[in-house]
């Protein structure tokens, strides 16, 4: 099929929900892609956040295409191998101590968002519901999640919205003491708002964050399904920060580009029991063993300092480009998932971006934002910033 065929069969038969870039990409490999034309780009989206390990990486693939040759699917009504190793992975190198597998980011804050109300209903707490959640936050687009997200666009058109969230401006530790009242039950807050602009937590926000729900016995729910899984230099976010969650949700990168979502909790915040919650899919034979493959790279030896040194180096030189260019208002983020604060709309500059060979996006209007694979080279770093140098200089 051409590239233009593929371009008339979405948009005659596929449900308009996305403004697709004209790209048919066809394949990968590292942080590079080619389009059905040969043409070249270096992939600074990666997927949002999902290709961290780089495009089709050999690792990954080799574990699920062994996996899928044995044994494809079955469902949680049995044990699953791979289900039980991702889990003890990921509990063991995490503050957690229970894993849920779903299938996504939206159906992990949806199961975390059921595992904070159902804690407060085993302590007897009939009253206590009410989830305070961050302005500017995405959390997903199921019904409760789109409410969870403190976005009203997100919102609009699919009232009436599910009860039980209330909304605080981030990093404003004043404004969320004052919002905690007799129903709340958990705070949910991304470390590192991804969607809503590239918004870090400040440290001290956070510790008065987790100090506020020590006091009042609420959850402390961190939503890392873009900030987690090495994209901070951590295999956590909330290690970056020294703050550690009740419930952790995980998706994106977590099975190095297979669908996959994860509910992490600590002991006393895992309230599920038999019955409570479900997912046919969910901690399937593939996506566990692509995501036992995608932890164990991250954790292998050295693999995270690298990321810490390659990602200071092109935040070094995003700051220089931002010394250098009018346009440039602020540069911002942890790790890989930096934002750069335009004064003019990013649009344009993502598609002479994508012209020259750089695939990029922009959130907020506004925020040029950059999460390549955590692999990327230096030599693609340079070649990235050359592009936007000359992208900049117009
Ligand atoms: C992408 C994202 C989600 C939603 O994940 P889906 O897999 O698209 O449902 C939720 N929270 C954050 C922080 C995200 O970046």
């Amino acid at each position: 099929m051409t590239g233009e065929e593929v371009k008339d069969l979405t948009e005659k038969y596929v449900m308009k929900t996305y403004n697709r870039l004209p790209l048919v990409p066809v394949k990968g490999e590292g942080a590079r892609l080619w389009d059905e034309n040969g043409k070249e780009y270096l992939d600074f989206v990666g997927g949002i956040a999902v290709n961290s390990l780089g495009h089709s990486p050999a690792r990954v693939v080799d574990a699920m295409y062994e996996q899928a040759r044995s044994l494809m699917h079955v469902s949680n009504l049995y044990y699953i191998e791979s289900q039980a190793r991702l889990a003890q992975l990921l509990v063991e190198n995490s503050c957690c101590d229970k894993a849920f597998f779903c299938n996504s980011g939206a159906e992990a804050n949806e199961g975390a968002i059921k595992l904070a109300r159902k804690y407060a209903k085993n302590k007897g707490n009939q009253d206590k519901y009410e989830i305070i959640t961050a302005l500017q936050s995405f959390h997903g687009r199921t019904l409760a999640t789109i409410t969870a997200t403190g976005q009203p666009k997100f919102q609009k058109g699919f009232e009436p919205l599910p009860e039980g969230f209330n909304y605080v401006p981030f990093n404003d530790l004043d404004a969320l003491k004052n919002a905690v009242g007799p129903h709340t039950c958990a705070i949910m807050l991304e470390p590192v708002q991804g969607e809503g602009g590239v918004n870090p937590a400040y440290t001290s926000y956070l510790e008065g964050v987790k100090s506020l729900c020590r006091e009042n016995d609420l959850l402390l729910i961190f939503d890392e399904i873009q900030c987690g899984m090495g994209r901070t230099g951590a295999l956590f976010a909330y290690e970056s920060y020294g703050v550690e969650p009740d419930i952790l949700t995980l998706a994106k990168a977590l099975a190095g580009g297979f669908p996959i979502g994860a509910v992490l909790a600590k002991e006393k915040a895992a309230a599920f029991g038999p019955g409570d919650h479900a997912a046919t899919f969910g901690g399937n034979p593939v996506a566990c063993a692509a995501g036992v493959a995608a932890v164990e790279s991250l954790l292998e030896e050295n693999f995270l300092k690298k990321v810490n040194e390659s990602a200071g180096y092109f935040k070094k030189k995003l700051n220089e480009l931002a010394q250098k260019h009018d346009q440039v208002k602020e540069v911002r983020g942890l790790g890989f998932l930096l934002g750069m604060e335009l004064n003019i709309e990013g649009k344009d500059i993502v598609k002479s971006c994508q012209d020259n060979g750089l695939l990029i996006n922009c959130v907020n209007g506004n925020v040029l934002r950059f999460i390549p694979p955590l692999i990327v080279r230096q030599k693609e770093i340079d070649t990235a910033i050359d592009i936007l140098d000359k992208v900049l200089a117009g």
